[in-house]
């Protein structure tokens, strides 16, 4: 065991896990290790990472923003990074998201989109507090949004604290229309503030997908009955899905989305939760009770959005779209590897996400194929951390042919050594 450190990893038991691989250094889609060994980032450093690390525009932003501002109180003062950003965001969202509240990370976000909806009907006059949700969703790990996603090992001790919701089955092949008549069920009840989903693709959930149509039925759903539909684009945002937001698939505007993780191109923490003119117009009053009280310290950071302006000038600038194209093809031809092989089920494509279960008998997230499976990759110099006994690439929009290569020879090489 390595010298004892202080720090406490996230997701990390460090019982099983005790030595933290060291990294000193990111380009495209490669970290380099102390040791000076090279890691292809395959899961793009928790889906964050989008057009590759230290992408030069970017980091020229983030230096030249540092220079000048690096932080400022986001009530009653504003700055030119979050001004372009706003203006930016209402051109590339889905039309119909008129407004912008910044905020530092995914959970922040959702908590953030769960008050605006809460807010609404409460300043409304009506009394809706329900908020439905979908089996198997991840939301974050703050107590509302693990309140609103799915209850299990990670939120057992937590359990007393979090709040009822209503839920709906996930939509599997075939049985889409019964999580479209539950939600149908439970929204004539009338007490139904908000529908939370992720669009197309549960990702912590184990990278679960469904379809464009039934995401588009679901927000129907919702519509014809008055209840807010909030798309949770923490990680399907920013190209994941294969175009911009997994929400344009279905052709639809949700009230309120959430992005975050790709929103700097993965290079600083930064947040927005997005909302319809309806949402911000019913706290939009002389009436100081009717304020949106949500902050946090560092809202709409100077540095954090100077980063973002610089993301969305690259997906304007460099052939982002074709690369992404490209990735979809070979995600798919790695796919194919395996169609015919017993070993893995379930084999599944939305845009650049690829995902395969691995057919053992221990199913879930403790099932200890997965961290066999993710020493073997570490070995092999490679960065994949299965969910359970899900295999999934999300790799940034740099990837060579001979990286997507190493990804699925790794695998190959996995399955005959280990399963
Ligand atoms: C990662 C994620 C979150 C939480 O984001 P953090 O930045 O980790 O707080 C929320 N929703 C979804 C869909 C996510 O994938």
């Amino acid at each position: 065991m390595s010298k004892h450190s202080p720090i406490w990893h996230p997701f990390t038991q460090h019982a099983v896990l005790t030595e933290m691989a060291k990294i000193t250094g990111g380009s495209g889609a490669y970290l380099t290790k102390d040791d000076g060994e090279k890691l292809l980032d395959a899961i793009a450093s928790w889906w964050v990472v989008t057009h590759g690390h230290c992408h030069p525009h970017v980091i020229g932003a983030i230096k030249e923003q540092a220079e000048k501002l690096d932080q400022v109180i986001f009530a009653g003062h504003t700055h030119e990074p979050a001004e372009r950003l706003a203006q930016q965001l209402l051109k590339c969202t889905p039309h119909g998201l008129d407004y912008v509240f910044f905020s530092d990370s995914g959970s922040t976000s959702v908590e953030v989109a769960l008050k605006m909806a809460l807010g609404y009907w409460h300043h409304l006059g009506e009394n809706r507090q329900r908020i439905v949700v979908m089996e198997n969703s991840y939301h974050g790990d703050t107590i509302g949004t693990m309140s609103v996603g799915e209850r299990g090992v990670f939120n057992q001790p937590y359990n007393p604290l979090l709040f009822d919701v209503a839920k709906v089955p996930f939509p599997t092949a075939g049985n889409e229309q019964t999580t479209i008549d539950e939600l149908e069920k439970l929204c004539v009840q009338g007490d139904v503030a908000a529908f939370i989903v992720e669009p197309l693709v549960l990702g912590a959930g184990g990278m679960l997908m469904y379809s464009a149509e039934t995401l588009r039925a679901l927000y129907e759903v919702c519509k014809k009955h008055n209840v807010l539909f909030i798309a949770d684009e923490v990680m399907t945002g920013w190209g994941r899905t294969g175009k911009m937001f997994a929400c344009e698939h279905a052709q639809i505007t949700p009230d309120i989305a959430c992005y975050s993780k790709g929103l700097t191109g993965g290079s600083l923490p930064l947040a927005v939760t997005m909302c319809s003119s309806a949402i911000y117009d019913e706290h939009y009053s002389m009436d100081r009770s009717k304020t949106f009280f949500h902050s946090s310290s560092y809202t709409a950071n100077p540095i954090a959005c100077a980063a973002a302006v610089a993301n969305l000038e690259i997906w304007e600038n460099e052939p982002v779209y074709d690369r992404i194209a490209k990735l979809m093809q070979m995600q798919s031809a790695g796919l194919a590897r395996f169609k015919d092989d017993g070993r893995f089920t379930n084999i599944r494509q939305t845009g650049t996400i690829a995902a395969m279960d691995i057919n053992v008998k221990d199913h879930g997230y403790l099932s200890d194929v997965g961290p066999r499976l993710y020493e073997f990759f570490k070995s092999k110099n490679l960065l994949l951390r299965p969910l359970g006994n899900t295999l999934y690439s999300m790799p940034p929009y740099c990837v060579t042919q001979g990286d997507i290569d190493q990804i699925y020879d790794a695998i190959a090489e996995a399955a005959d050594e280990l399963l």
